[in-house]
């Protein structure tokens, strides 16, 4: 690929969105690594949807040390992109990872203990190839380490400079406030909730949105397009190459079928407002304040480019929210 020189226009198209009550905007939306940046992909592929993304003022890159698989190789590839294309441009990036899953063999390779926060974080820094991240998150809630531990961990590594924010990541409306109490006494205040939420998963309407804008947190919604199937992807059943149809993709083959009824319905408003079903999937997301970015997975260049037509178009009228809700609730 020939030597990377960003589009001078790259901050016209997104619009950022303050996190929480925080000095940090995050683009509406953002990409995540978690599939297509592996070692069973294609690196020149990745590479190109990164590139493109900076070039539409996708600022914000999300990783967790787990993402590949292998484990780790996302991390590794996403070192060799900002080694190859991105190094120059580190000051307007922000790049989070996570720890909170399996990564490593033994006691301290998952969950939330301090020992095994902060050797992942170090082990994260040197596969990126970077100094600090921007946001560091624990990846969820641990049954069994106490919370003030876990959130040691975060407020110790912010102030160590091995990360410029602390996050938490599918931790519920309760789990929220006691960690966002603990990190507000801490003095490292809680930037971030990463939470699953999509028109097909809806659970943090109810309380989190809410607990999230108390304290001040931004909330950043991961799976915007229920991996794909908010997408005309599987219309015409799960076509060769999708993430159905890996044996390491997270979305089953059993998922989709049961979902395209829906999907159908949702298509159609889609169509009538102008718009594919994963830019009105994701316009839905945004007309929420409180919902700071969404999330999105890519394996095309063309995926992206269509994703971010969700921005031209973001409003619903009252008849439209009255037959998506109807849609939703059947
Ligand atoms: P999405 O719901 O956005 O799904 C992305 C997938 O949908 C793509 O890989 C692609 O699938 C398909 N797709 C995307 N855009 C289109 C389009 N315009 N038309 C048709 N198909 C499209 O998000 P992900 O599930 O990928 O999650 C996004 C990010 O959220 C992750 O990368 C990760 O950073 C984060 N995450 C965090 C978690 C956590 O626990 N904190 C858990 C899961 C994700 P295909 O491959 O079939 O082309």
């Amino acid at each position: 690929m020939e030597t990377y020189l960003p589009s001078s226009s790259r901050y016209v198209r997104c619009s950022y969105n303050r996190c929480g009550r925080s000095g940090l905007k995050l683009p509406m939306i953002s990409l995540g690594l978690w599939h297509n940046f592996g070692d069973v992909d294609v690196f020149e592929n990745g590479r190109s949807i990164v590139r493109y993304a900076f070039d539409q003022g996708i600022t914000h890159f999300d990783l967790a040390n787990n993402y590949g698989p292998s484990p780790g190789s996302a991390e590794e590839n996403f070192g060799q992109i900002l080694a190859k294309d991105l190094k120059p441009y580190r000051d307007e990036l922000v790049i989070s990872t996570k720890a909170g899953y399996w990564m490593w063999d033994g006691p301290y390779g998952e969950w939330g203990s301090r020992k095994y926060l902060i050797s992942s974080l170090d082990q994260s820094l040197k596969r990126m190839g970077v100094d600090y991240v921007d946001i560091f998150y624990h990846h969820r809630p641990d049954p069994e380490t106490p919370l003030e531990e876990t959130m040691m961990a975060l407020d110790h590594v912010v102030r160590q400079g091995k990360a410029l924010y602390a996050g938490i990541s599918n931790y519920s409306a309760e789990e929220t406030a006691k960690a966002a109490k603990i990190l507000k006494e801490l003095g490292t205040p809680c930037l971030i909730n990463q939470v699953k939420y999509s028109m097909f998963e809806r659970w943090v309407e109810d309380g989190l949105l809410a607990t999230a804008e108390e304290w001040g947190i931004g909330v950043i919604a991961f799976s915007p397009l229920a991996q794909g199937l908010l997408t005309d992807r599987y219309l015409q059943g799960i076509p060769e190459g999708s993430r159905a149809s890996k044996s390491w993709g997270f979305l089953q083959p059993h998922q989709v079928e049961p979902a395209l009824d829906k999907v159908r319905q949702l298509n159609e408003v889609a169509i009538s407002r102008g718009q594919s079903l994963a830019q009105m999937a994701l316009a839905w997301l945004l007309k929420d304040k409180r919902v700071t970015s969404v999330l999105v997975g890519a394996s095309s260049v063309a995926q992206l480019a269509n994703n971010l037509g969700a921005l031209d178009n973001a409003g619903f009228t009252n008849d439209e929210i009255e037959r998506i809700i109807a849609i939703l609730n059947e």
